[in-house]
């Protein structure tokens, strides 16, 4: 299994640069997740590992060998593509033996390796069945058995369950990472779903306009977004964003929209002008006796929670609470923000506030 290293990376079609200067480390047996809108470069940043694309410009190591200009075939990596194409007129079995048996692997070892690889993914009763009459979850297994069997380095995926509906999607998301946690090879997954990137992903980079705005754990992702971007990019509904003009001193701890004053969790860096506090949704609290005031203009039943959205002086903003509090459009009502998770944005960059210090904890932490 394998580390791969993205260095400087950057690629570009005649004149259009698909991704700009792109730098992060893959573990070895990480999950690992590019996620991103759509046409923000994850697949291009995938293809490139998979030595598919070659990059313009920047390095590309796996388990510290630059392979960046070497294609596919001297990568060792496997791609599972979107649409599992599968040879229709072989069964189960031929299926997964055929990359073994085209590489010149002796049949009793090609026998030996598709049982312990069917045994894995629990296809066994299927080998002799032919793929046409097979579910889409078994064709999924499938394909992925014919990319496990060759034990590959890296398994490479690019949106591998967006075909499917809902239920099914979630059924097997399941199931790949519970085949992950088993196998332990590294994983690079590629989804726009912000959802499926932090379920399943050990890390996620978050990319758009072919910028790798963030790299980390999901939760810190979710917790402390580098940018005004990951921040609405990441939860639903996504982050409130109260604009004001202030003033924020270095190591700052609190900030003023009108005359009342928030604590924020970590130390500010500097920064004055047109500056944005943001919020999660369930992170705003309504209460009477809070001075800062918004209007109650919706109201949005979620079975156990629900999401109210007010106007205050700074822009709407959405709570959700629990579905038991009684609201009504209509009324005004006061608003406290837990002061866990509040971040501020400078406007002028759409960076996130993090004072030197803070940002060196979660750079390495
Ligand atoms: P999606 O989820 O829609 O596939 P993505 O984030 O994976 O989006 P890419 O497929 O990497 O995005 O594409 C990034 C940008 O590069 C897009 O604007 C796309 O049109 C462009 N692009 C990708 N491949 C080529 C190519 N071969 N020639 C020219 N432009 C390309």
């Amino acid at each position: 299994m394998a580390q791969i290293r993205i260095e400087n990376v950057r690629k570009d079609f005649g004149t259009f640069n698909a991704v700009k200067s792109s730098t992060f480390t893959i573990e070895d047996g990480e999950f690992f997740m590019l996620l991103g809108p759509s046409g923000c470069g994850k697949t291009t940043t995938l293809r490139m590992m998979a030595g598919l694309e070659l990059p313009t410009s920047g390095e590309i190591y796996i388990d510290g060998e630059e392979v960046g200009q070497k294609p596919a075939s001297q990568r060792d990596i496997a791609f599972v593509f979107q649409m599992f194409a599968l040879y229709p007129h072989m069964n189960v079995r031929k299926n997964i033996s055929y990359p073994l048996l085209s590489q010149g692997m002796a049949r009793p070892q090609v026998r030996k390796k598709v049982a312990e690889v069917a045994e894995i993914l629990g296809i066994t009763d299927i080998l002799e069945r032919p793929v046409g009459g097979l579910s889409g979850g078994d064709r999924q297994r499938v394909a992925l058995g014919r990319a496990i069997v060759r034990n590959p380095k890296a398994f490479l995926m690019d949106e591998p369950l967006g075909a499917l509906d809902a239920e099914f999607r979630q059924h097997m998301s399941e199931e790949l990472r519970a085949l992950h946690d088993r196998m332990g090879a590294t994983t690079v997954y590629v989804t726009h779903d912000q959802l499926e990137a932090m379920q399943m992903g050990d890390k996620i980079v978050v990319m758009n306009h072919g910028v790798v705005e963030q790299f980390g754990v999901p939760q810190d992702i979710y917790d402390w977004p580098a940018t005004r971007f990951v921040a609405q990019f990441i939860g639903s509904p996504s982050m409130n964003f109260l604009e004001f003009n202030g003033t924020v001193g270095n190591g700052a701890e609190h900030v003023s929209l009108g005359e009342t004053r928030f604590a924020v969790p970590r130390q500010l860096a500097g920064a004055s002008g047109a500056l944005t506090l943001g919020v999660r949704p369930e992170h705003v609290h309504l209460s009477d006796a809070a001075s800062y005031r918004g209007e109650i203009i919706a109201s949005e039943y979620l079975g156990t929670t629900q999401i109210v959205t007010l106007k205050t002086a700074h822009g709407q903003v959405k709570a959700r609470i629990p579905s038991h509090v009684p609201v009504q459009v209509g009324e005004s009502t006061g608003l406290d923000f837990d002061a866990r998770t509040l971040s501020v944005f400078d406007n002028a960059s759409n960076l996130a506030l993090i004072s030197e210090t803070n940002r060196e904890v979660l750079d390495h932490g």
